[in-house]
């Protein structure tokens, strides 16, 4: 199947049940990106400053750029002036950077934080406690450019569906006691990122309102990169 026909599985699958795609287009050249969007995806998600930004460039400016992967304070700068929705946020430093920079551009930045669920040291994301402390900070509530719109998470990549679904499961336990403590009055509060292409589903039935979705609709990632992931 082409990156249309994939994309559109995807689309008419997840519209039908009221969960946002974003599509994954980190590793493919723009071109892949671009076979997206003239199937009607305007949703993007990178992990890699630099890639984001020159495709950014290259392609319709009405995407909607959602930056998914660990997240440099001294890169913010590059992507604050388009950057839609950061899905990454693991720390008070990276969200003060955000908040200036964001400033700088006369914009309020959506963002994601990003908790850790998985049973892996190698994922980056605050721990549900460090979460809460950020929440409670004076520091954050004196941030004017940053809205935090919900929480997202990584699964750990196992074949064992009932520790999926456990992770999920915690993430959104999580988010109901954050929107309740912190954001009640908060319409805006209300996405959970979490489900990729091989747990999407388990996603979704845990309560998912946002997939990042890659290798299923592009394919193997072909770019190979300047830099590790
Ligand atoms: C790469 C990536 C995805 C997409 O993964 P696939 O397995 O290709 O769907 C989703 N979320 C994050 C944070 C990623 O880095």
């Amino acid at each position: 199947m082409s990156i249309a026909d994939n994309l559109l599985k995807y689309k008419n699958e997840l519209d039908s049940v009221g969960v946002k795609l974003v599509a994954v287009s980190k590793n493919h050249p723009a071109d892949a990106a671009l076979e997206a969007y003239n199937a009607g995806q305007r949703v993007f998600g990178e992990n890699l400053v630099q890639e984001m930004v020159e495709k950014q460039a290259q392609l319709p400016q009405d995407i909607e750029w959602h930056l998914i992967g660990h997240l440099q304070t001294n890169k913010v700068k590059y992507i604050a002036p388009f950057v839609k929705l950061i899905e990454s946020v693991d720390s008070l430093k990276l969200l003060k950077e955000i908040d200036k920079q964001a400033a700088k551009n006369n914009r309020v930045i959506d963002c994601l934080l990003q908790i850790y669920i998985a049973d892996e040291d190698t994922k980056f994301g605050l721990g549900f406690d460090e979460a809460i402390e950020l929440l409670r900070s004076e520091e954050f509530q004196t941030f004017k450019n940053v809205r935090i719109v919900g929480l997202m998470g990584i699964a750990t990549n196992t074949a064992l569906e009932g520790q999926t679904k456990a992770e999920f499961q915690e993430l959104k336990v999580l988010f109901d006691g954050i929107k309740v403590s912190f954001f009640r009055k908060e319409d805006s509060f209300k996405e959970i990122s979490m489900g990729m292409s091989s747990d999407y589903k388990l996603a979704i039935e845990q309560g998912s309102t946002m997939v990042r979705i890659g290798s299923n609709i592009f394919g193997k990632r072909v770019i190979k990169h300047w830099k590790a992931e």
